[in-house]
C-alpha cells in the first residue's frame, strides 16, 4: 500500500497541516521533546497511508534521544518500496538550519524522493515572499532541484495545490 510520509523541525508547523489535510488531530508531545516518539500512520481513505515521523530540532534533546531518533527513521527508511514521497516541511520565515540541511542529505543518500512544503505562509508578508522564496531555493539549490509548495495552515493558502499533489500519490 502507498505511503507518503511528513517529516520536519519541532514546532515547524507540521501537526497543523496534517490538520489542515486530512483532518487528523496529532496529539503534541512538543511540551515533552525528551519522551519516546513514534512514526505514527494514517489510513487515508483506504487510498494509502500517511506517515507522521517524529519531528527533529530539539535543542535540549540528549545525544541517546537523537541517536534513537535516527534508527527509528532509518528502520523505516530502509527498503521501503511502498513509500512514495516525502513532504518535507520547512518555515517560510527562515533560512533552511543545518538540521534541514542533514536531513535533505539523508534522504538524497537514501535515495527517497521528496518535495519541500514551507510552512507558516502567512507569517510572511505579501512583499516578502517572492524574495524569501528565492532565498531558500538557492540555499537548497546545492542540493538538488525540487518542488517548493508554500501553505499556511492558518489561512488556507496554498493547500489546495499541496492536496493536488498529494492526491496524485494516493490513488
Ligand atoms: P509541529 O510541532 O511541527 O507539529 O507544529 P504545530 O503544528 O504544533 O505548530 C507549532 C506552532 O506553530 C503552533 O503554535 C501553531 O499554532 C503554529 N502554526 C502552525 N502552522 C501555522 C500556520 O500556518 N500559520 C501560523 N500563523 N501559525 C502556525
Amino acid at each position: 500500500n502507498a505511503e507518503i510520509a511528513f517529516a520536519g523541525r519541532s514546532n515547524v508547523g507540521k501537526s497543523s497541516l496534517l490538520n489542515k489535510l486530512f483532518g487528523i488531530k496529532i496529539a503534541k508531545i512538543s511540551s515533552n521533546p525528551g519522551k519516546t516518539r513514534s512514526i505514527n500512520f494514517y489510513n487515508v481513505d483506504n487510498k494509502g497511508y500517511l506517515v507522521d515521523l517524529p519531528g527533529y530540532g530539539f535543542a535540549s534533546v540528549s545525544k541517546e534521544e537523537k541517536k534513537k531518533w535516527a534508527n527509528l527513521l532509518e528502520d523505516y527508511f530502509v527498503n521501503r518500496y511502498s513509500l512514495q514521497m516525502v513532504f518535507l516541511l520547512i518555515d517560510h520565515r527562515h533560512e533552511p538550519q543545518k538540521k534541514d540541511i542533514e536531513m535533505i542529505q539523508w534522504l538524497r543518500e537514501l535515495k527517497i524522493p521528496f518535495m519541500i512544503v514551507l510552512t507558516k505562509l502567512d507569517k510572511v508578508k505579501k512583499s516578502e515572499r517572492q524574495k524569501k522564496l528565492n532565498l531558500i531555493k538557492s540555499v537548497l539549490s546545492g542540493y538538488g532541484e525540487y518542488l517548493y509548495f508554500p501553505v499556511s495552515s492558518k489561512t488556507g493558502e496554498g493547500i489546495g495545490l499541496l492536496k493536488n499533489e498529494i492526491s496524485k500519490f494516493l490513488k
